[in-house]
């Protein structure tokens, strides 16, 4: 029995053909209709394809292959692929990266994460469970591996056992030669905000002799990186104390003396506030806050959050200091978040000279095609008093 057969409109044979991923819902005929994780083969125009249909997600069909029905050969190649380009970040000094990062791997809706000597698979579709096999099948017969675990798709969702042992609670992995610990059950995203490995090493090469804050800090990593590149002192600010806890022992961990640097549970807005009444300032301040928007509905209040935040950062940034501001959300592009640097700055009566640039690294590969999976911007620039 072949893949059952599904006729798109025709205007989507450009985009398609081009190679980008999805097709939303609302392009799908309404009579259409199959259980989540069949695998479809889609036409439009010229176009035609392999697709794997979800029931449920806004994006109805994610696009495999143009070629052939996804199969366990199909998909071990695809992570064969990934594991050359992670060629470029794994070494002896990093060994916790992305292995497969979905769309940007040709693996739409898989995300694997390795740490150590483990790897943890995510789902974000359904139907995916027997893809998902296949990958954990090719991650074994790539590497050698002590497990391989599942994140369940709700917050809170345990983890669970698809092969090997299961990882320690409190797993210590390496980035450019910081360590710190990852919780891969009960921790954010799967364990550690991989995503700005390079980042927080630019931060590193920064730190030096500076005073240093770290807004949304999590389990400190960015803390880290500027306590071993040689900042006097840091401030750690998260609401969640947990992650505090963390941070301290990471600090320890990494033969650095937590007693010298403050860890703050508190809200982020609060603490900005409190500081900037006080007068108190910072020569280099970090700020990754969490998405702001989870769908495009909520971009404009996004966009209102980043002003604020980033105007209160500029704030208690010390004169000529520096500021590190983030953005994970993929509905703010990088010209619009830029745009919410340059508003506040005004707000907070400062100039912003950028002098740094970045996105996503190696293991968070974006085609071309598809450029929503775009979604890490990472700015810095020198906050200076108004001309
Ligand atoms: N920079 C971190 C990742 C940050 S994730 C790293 O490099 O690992 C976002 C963090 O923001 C989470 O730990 C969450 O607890 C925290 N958070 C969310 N809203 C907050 C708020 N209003 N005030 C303080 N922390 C907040």
């Amino acid at each position: 029995m072949g893949a059952p057969e599904l006729e798109l409109p025709r205007f989507l044979e450009a985009a398609l053909s081009a190679g980008h991923p999805w097709v939303y819902r609302d392009h799908v005929p309404r009579d259409f209709q199959a259980s989540s994780g069949t695998v479809v083969r889609i036409h439009a125009g010229a176009f035609s394809g392999f697709a794997l249909w979800d029931a449920e997600s806004q994006i109805a069909l994610r696009v495999y292959s143009t070629r052939e029905e996804p199969s366990a050969a199909w998909v071990a190649e695809r992570v064969r692929q990934a594991w050359e380009l992670r060629a470029l970040v794994r070494s002896s000094d990093t060994d916790a990266f992305r292995w497969l990062f979905g769309e940007g791997d040709g693996l739409p809706g898989i995300v694997v994460d390795v740490y150590g000597k483990w790897a943890v698979i995510a789902l974000y579709a359904d139907g995916l469970e027997r893809i998902a096999d296949w990958v954990a099948d090719a991650l074994r017969a790539t590497t050698d591996l002590a497990g391989i675990v599942r994140r369940g798709r709700e917050a809170g969702a345990r983890l669970s056992l698809v092969w090997g042992r299961k990882p320690p609670a409190e797993l210590v992995v390496a980035e450019h030669g910081v360590r710190m610990t990852a919780d891969l059950e009960l921790g954010q995203k799967t364990g550690l905000f991989l995503d700005h490995r390079e980042n927080r090493r630019f931060v590193g090469s920064l730190a030096a002799g500076r005073r240093v804050l770290n807004l949304f800090s999590y389990t400190g990593a960015f803390s880290l990186h500027a306590a071993r590149g040689g900042a006097t002192q840091v401030t750690s600010v998260d609401v969640a104390a947990g992650a505090m806890d963390a941070a301290r022992e990471n600090f320890r961990l990494n033969g650095l003396d937590a007693d010298a640097h403050d860890f703050v549970v508190a809200d982020v807005f609060e603490h900005l506030e409190h500081a900037r009444r006080k007068n108190i300032t910072w020569d280099l301040v970090i700020s990754d806050p969490p998405s702001f928007a989870r769908s495009k509905q909520h971009q404009k209040q996004a966009l209102r959050a980043y002003v604020k935040l980033n105007a209160l950062a500029m704030q208690v940034t010390a004169r000529g200091g520096l500021l590190a501001a983030a953005s994970c959300t993929s509905q703010v592009s990088p010209d619009a978040f830029l745009q919410t640097l340059a508003e506040a700055a005004a707000r907070a009566k400062r100039r912003f000279q950028i002098i740094h640039e970045a996105g996503q690294p190696a293991d968070h590969p974006v085609f071309a095609q598809h450029l929503e999976g775009r979604y890490l911007k990472f700015v810095v620039g020198r906050v200076l008093p108004a001309a």
